[in-house]
């Protein structure tokens, strides 16, 4: 466990770290006014509801709710404690912490077991690579690749390498350097024979491409054979520190071409990505061998709106396709699909056509999503057929009518009635039924690919006087030091109406009894509770004067204070409704004469 870290140094970090630059490694952000604004990191949507503001240093989600400062953006993006955090902001700014810290993979502290996968997979990574480009014993590798069309640079952007044809060589190599044998076969480095309970390499002669996390870390291998041997590529099993369905392959290398594209391109496998990265597309990434799961769609989402899927031309390749493309649509990408000639992948395509023309024929001619489903539901139909023509129309149609924009439905239907030479208008009348009864069949049903990350609360429920009025003067409490005082002196005795308004207050009041300056971000480190910390970056993003007058003070305190009365009187109203209905008029003047008194008060 590291030691604690000092206030003066966390107030140092907080003032040397820009929540902008941050945040913008994994948002993109644009400026608006005063703050910047993107797509929340926390949960899905498709337009932008989270801000981040500069002069506070903090952020806020108008969909989810999602808020607070620098440390508490990491402590949920990256669940890292706020030590953690710290860490990594400390070494981002050059800030020394001057304590002694664990052992660390950016900033998140691991196990000793799983720091120790890391170390292995890391130290095979560069023993590896020096086999493969220094030595004899992998020269035959080396030719093979260099055979294949691999460049010297990709053979070291890559890291790749080459495992000897040993059983044990691994085995000998990491305990002799006190890596214990049950944690390396847990990382899926070595095997355990049921026999004697010794272990043996799982890599043998095989060409290595080294896998990395996000981070850089390489976390797994895959072992390609050189020759027959089977299978073709053999990969890490999944391991804790390797999950398929989370790495995508290349994305530590490709996000900065990303960013600056704006545009990624997904590949089906890692080779595919490699080869493509000799043609110069640099945006590239892959999956490892699963299909695109959420995990991979949020950690895309950090960088990119827009993607090319470039999968194998095959048939399952086209399947594959169709379901990546689907669920990043839902998930509210751009998308577009790089088309080949029948059954190539791209490094068939680029070893047969060049470079050139994979980046501007293949990538550089992608077909719009609903273009791609045109080809994708012609395929196994004879359009002479009239059953078949008939079918492809129907489903066509469908698809047109789950287009958001008339523009674009207009367009396609235009393009279909005049390949089919079918009325326009009859068209239009038959997609606008199609819509209606797509409609009614997915009114109480779920749609079927909209999975948000997170559930957003509902918003902008119709919010009483009081709470508007708690909210601004809270607004104007963080804004300045002396409206709290004076506040809390308006007040009187009395508190706000809503606990957790309540609650914020009474922090903000003893974050001023130390601080003589109102500071946003160094008050919600201060806030101990989530909770009370998201209401609070949500205030903070609220448009206000910079001055309020005493008038406005006042009239606020006061409906914060009428509110209380009005219930009273609520309740006053219901005992004169009984006293009436019992015929007790007495006591019905005496609560009517109760009620005016009260109302004269508001
Ligand atoms: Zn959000």
């Amino acid at each position: 466990m590291a030691e604690r870290i000092a206030e003066e140094k966390i107030d140092q970090i907080r003032q040397a770290v820009d929540i902008v630059e941050v945040i913008s490694d994994y948002v993109q952000l644009k400026k608006q006014g005063r703050n910047y604004f993107g797509l929340c990191p926390f949960h899905g949507e498709s337009t932008p509801s989270f801000s981040v503001s500069t002069d506070k240093q903090i952020f806020h989600c108008f969909g989810c709710g999602a808020g607070g400062n620098v440390f508490s953006f990491l402590m949920e993006l990256e669940g890292m404690s706020f030590q953690e955090a710290a860490i990594k902001l400390a070494s981002k700014v050059n800030i020394d912490l001057e304590i002694n810290l664990p052992s660390a993979v950016s900033g998140k502290k691991v196990s000793a077991e799983l720091q120790s996968m890391l170390d292995a997979h890391e130290l095979l990574r560069k023993f590896y690579h020096h086999l493969l480009v220094n030595t004899k014993e992998g020269q035959h590798a080396l030719e093979y690749l260099l055979g294949r069309g691999f460049t010297r640079e990709s053979i070291d952007k890559f890291q790749i390498g080459y495992s000897l044809n040993s059983w044990d060589f691994v085995c000998k190599f990491l305990t002799k350097r006190d890596f214990a044998p049950e944690w390396m076969e847990k990382a899926g480095l070595m095997i355990k024979r049921e026999r004697d309970g010794t272990y043996f390499d799982r890599f043998r002669d095989r060409i290595m491409f080294p896998i990395f996390d996000r981070h850089g870390n390489t976390i797994a291998f895959s072992g390609r054979s050189l020759g027959a041997e089977e299978p073709k590529y053999l990969n890490s099993p999944e391991t804790a520190i390797f999950n398929k369905s989370k790495i995508l392959y290349n994305y530590h290398l490709a996000k900065p071409s990303i960013k600056k594209a704006q545009h990624a391109v997904l590949f089906e496998g890692f080779a595919d990505c490699i080869a493509a990265e000799r043609s110069g597309v640099e945006n590239g990434i892959a999956t490892m061998g699963t299909s695109l799961t959420d995990e991979h769609i949020a950690l895309l989402r950090q960088s990119v709106q827009s993607v090319t899927i470039c999968y194998d031309s095959d048939k399952a390749g086209i399947e594959a396709a169709y379901r990546a493309g689907n669920h990043l649509h839902d998930a509210g990408f751009q998308i577009k699909v790089a088309m080949m000639p029948d059954g190539q992948d791209p490094d068939d395509y680029i070893k047969k056509n060049g470079p050139d023309k994979f980046r501007n024929e293949v990538i550089g001619a992608s077909l719009t999503w609903m273009a791609f489903k045109f080809l994708y539901f012609r395929r196994g139909k004879n359009l002479q057929n009239e059953g078949d023509r008939l079918a492809y129309i129907e489903v066509i149609i469908k698809e047109i009518s789950r287009l958001d924009k008339a523009v674009e439905r207009d367009h396609y239907l235009r393009q279909l009635s005049a390949e089919f030479s079918l009325s326009l208008d009859a068209l239009k009348q038959q997609q606008q039924q199609i819509f209606f009864a797509e409609k009614r069949k997915s009114t109480g049903k779920n749609e079927p690919f909209q999975k948000p990350l997170v559930i957003p609360k509902p918003v902008k429920e119709l919010k009483p006087k009081h709470y508007q009025a708690e909210r601004c003067l809270i607004a104007h409490m963080l804004k300045n030091r002396d409206v709290a005082y004076k506040v809390q002196e308006l007040l009187a005795g009395n508190t706000f109406n809503i606990d957790e308004h309540q609650a914020i207050i009474t922090y903000l009041l003893g974050f001023y009894e130390d601080h003589l300056e109102p500071d946003s971000s160094a008050f919600l480190t201060y806030i101990q509770d989530d909770n009370l910390r998201r209401m609070v970056a949500n205030i903070e993003m609220m448009a206000i004067n910079d001055e309020i007058s005493n008038q406005e003070l006042t009239d606020y305190i006061k409906q914060v204070l009428n509110y209380q009365k009005l219930l009273k009187i609520k309740e006053k109203e219901v005992e004169l409704k009984e006293a009436e209905r019992q015929s007790d008029f007495g006591k019905a003047a005496a609560i009517g004469d109760e009620i005016n008194q009260l109302r004269k008060l508001l």
